[in-house]
């Protein structure tokens, strides 16, 4: 009998669990379907959903080289995973492995799949190692989660010293196996790749070794500069699974093992970042209305967003007339990703600028991020819009051109995203407006002091 591997957010060969067992029990093939209709759904972006299908054709030729056979099947929606089970089941399957997925449509698909092999008598293995540590194992006194990141980290790095990180050989080659014909839609191949993320396990390996190796040194003291090259730049095979956070943590304790015992070094830095992204998770997890979008503090509820479309537009489009807003929308367009720093300061932004639901900017977001991640976004949304579980107050609010003077100084990152400033220099460029006359540089669409006031209005308000 054949064991499956249901490959979903951990399209990977090292370090997989699912894989792993699955070859540790009997001869193995592996499965992925797409469902273009459900990640149109949950606002999956274009870019994300290209990078699953190249790194699925990517891994199907790694996979062969273990002797495992992947099937790539083109679904549409969630219900589309049930007919292909149901095809599968004409082989005869002993047990299907699989990562877990925390989020609610995932976990009611996955309800379905495993009833559907238990009534045919097919195992149904799931594993939790999405987290560092599983979403229910790091807890407060009371076997609760923490609403506050800076005990669960202290507590994460506990157990973190006292039990080390496991990670997963890729598993030694099986017999060759030959996929028997079925009846099921190949699943398309990508459309474009972009040459800044490419697919190879082996290559995404090498840029994470090598992050750990040179780079992580300076992180605390660079990485809010995005005019520097001085993040991991993984945030999208992390969220792919291409790459497990397992396998960064392992790696940094290899390269910079002396540094992270000291609280103030890069390397403790990162570290804290990848607990930031199992913190997320696990709020996720313990409070899993977050995922209907609701938010953490219930007073927030009662805020009166404005609907104001054209400022909306303005944002998406970057064309608010805050020179380091615009630059850093510019560059989500362009490219998929933008720098952890811009997405604080764009989100306040949008909340506190321009008074919208930080669901709007949550959801453009989604749409545009090669990296999108539900509780990392979720997370990160609700921190800077003060609606959230450790977030920032709601009157600390960010001023565009401050941050912009303290993050990009010279105004390189600027230039590179708004070209219509170039020629402005770094004394005027965070604030253009009295030089820009013949730039074709947009006006600022709203008076941040002003903007500023109205904002701890609406949240007073709110609270009473
Ligand atoms: P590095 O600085 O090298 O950090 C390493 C890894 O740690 C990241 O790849 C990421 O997995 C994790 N990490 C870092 N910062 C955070 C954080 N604040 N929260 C959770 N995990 C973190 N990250 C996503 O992966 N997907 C998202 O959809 C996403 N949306 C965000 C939305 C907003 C409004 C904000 C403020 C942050 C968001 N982040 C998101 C977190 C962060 O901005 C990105 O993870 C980071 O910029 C990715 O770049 P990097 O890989 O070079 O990060």
């Amino acid at each position: 009998a054949l064991q499956v591997v249901w490959l979903r957010s951990d399209l990977r060969c090292y370090d997989n669990a699912a894989l792993f067992e699955a070859m540790q029990q009997g001869p193995t093939i592996a499965l992925f379907i797409a469902t273009p209709k459900s990640w149109q759904q949950h606002d999956m972006a274009p870019v994300k959903q290209q990078l699953i299908r190249g790194r699925i054709e990517q891994m199907t030729q790694e996979l062969t080289t273990i002797g495992v056979p992947l099937l790539a099947v083109e679904g549409s929606d969630y219900d589309s995973v049930l007919t292909v089970f149901t095809q599968l089941l004409s082989f005869n399957i002993a047990a299907v492995h699989c990562e877990v997925e925390y989020e609610q449509r995932e976990q009611q698909r996955d309800a379905k799949v495993q009833q559907l092999l238990g009534e045919h008598g097919v195992k149904w293995c799931r594993y939790d190692r999405l987290c560092g540590f599983a979403p229910g194992s790091i807890c407060t006194g009371d076997g609760g989660m923490y609403k506050v990141f800076t005990p669960f980290k202290r507590n994460w790095l506990q157990r973190y010293y006292q039990q080390g990180m496991t990670v997963l050989a890729k598993p030694k080659a099986q017999a060759e196996l030959i996929l028997p014909s079925l009846d099921l839609p190949v699943m398309q191949p990508a459309a474009e790749l972009s040459s800044d993320w490419p697919v190879a396990e082996a290559t995404v390996l090498e840029r994470m070794r090598d992050f750990c190796q040179h780079k992580v040194r300076h992180y605390k003291a660079e990485r809010d500069f995005p005019a520097i090259d001085a993040t991991s730049m993984i945030s999208p095979y992390l969220a792919i699974g291409l790459l497990s956070v397992r396998q960064c943590i392992k790696r940094l304790e290899l390269e910079a093992a002396g540094q992270l015992q000291q609280a103030d070094s890069g390397a403790a830095t990162w570290l804290s970042e990848l607990i930031w992204r199992d913190f997320y998770k696990h709020v996720l997890v313990a409070w899993p209305d977050l995922i209907k979008h609701q938010p953490f503090q219930p007073y927030t509820s009662a805020i009166r967003w404005s609907s104001d479309e054209a400022l909306f537009s303005a944002w998406c489009e970057g064309r608010t007339g805050y020179p380091l807003v615009d630059a850093a929308m510019r560059q989500l367009n362009q490219t998929g990703w933008m720098h952890n720093r811009l997405r604080m300061v764009v989100a306040s932004f949008l909340v506190k600028d321009l008074h919208l639901d930080w669901r709007w900017g949550e959801r453009y977001f989604m749409s545009r991020l090669i990296d999108g991640d539900f509780a990392a976004n979720n997370g990160g949304w609700q921190w800077a819009a003060s609606t959230g579980t450790d977030a920032v107050p709601y009157f600390r609010i960010f001023n565009p051109v401050t941050q912009s003077k303290r993050f990009d100084p010279d105004g390189d990152f600027i230039r590179k995203f708004v070209p219509e400033l170039a020629n402005v220099p770094a004394k005027q460029i965070h604030w253009p407006h009295p030089v820009a006359a013949g730039c074709h540089y947009p006006a600022a669409i709203v008076d941040h002091a002003i903007a500023r006031q109205r904002t701890l209005e609406l949240y007073q308000d709110a609270k009473s």
